[in-house]
């Protein structure tokens, strides 16, 4: 499963809100009151007495930087998905490879929504990442600004990128 965005705009940051509505906001999501008090456990204030409320206030302040960690936080082998809000794994696992001042940025698709998902790694990252991908292609670009620094691919690496004319797999 991959790290959840919350959406902000459905909590009103006046109103109080018990651990069953906190559940009813993310409804889609199949919120669980265990998972909201978890939460609470990892710094989510509540106000005293019982059951516990949440100020709304609060609430979109701790979601706020939850959402904030998991966007970086996607496994290696799941790119950040605009669509879905959640890091998923691409489609087919298919990636396609650009080199770039000695990054890889990568480039797929969704596979839940076919969204076109980017993610950069460092060149280093590059044998792992045949390890959980499939790499329909590579292109390699560089930089005009810095022509004199150009991105050295280490011979070692066997590309098995195609020479013909499939670089518009996507
Ligand atoms: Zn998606």
């Amino acid at each position: 499963m991959g790290k959840r965005i919350y959406y902000l705009n459905y909590i009103k940051y006046w109103w109080a809100y018990d651990i069953d509505e906190i559940c009813q906001l993310y409804k889609k999501y199949n919120l669980h009151p265990q998972t909201v008090r978890q939460w609470i456990k990892n710094g989510l204030p509540t106000m005293k007495g019982k059951p516990a409320l949440i100020y709304g206030n609060d609430l979109i302040k701790f979601l706020g930087k939850m959402n904030k960690s998991n966007k970086c936080q996607t496994e290696f082998h799941q790119m950040f998905c605009m669509k879905c809000k959640e890091g998923t794994d691409p489609y087919r696992k298919q990636v396609q490879l650009e080199l770039k001042n000695g990054f890889v940025k990568a480039k797929a698709h969704c596979r839940n929504c076919k969204n076109i998902m980017y993610k950069s790694y460092k060149l280093d990252d590059f044998q792992k990442m045949k390890t959980h991908f499939h790499v329909v292609d590579v292109l390699e670009l560089y930089d005009c600004a810095h022509t004199t620094v150009k991105t050295h691919f280490p011979a070692s690496i066997n590309i098995h990128a195609n020479e013909s004319g499939q670089r518009e797999l996507f």
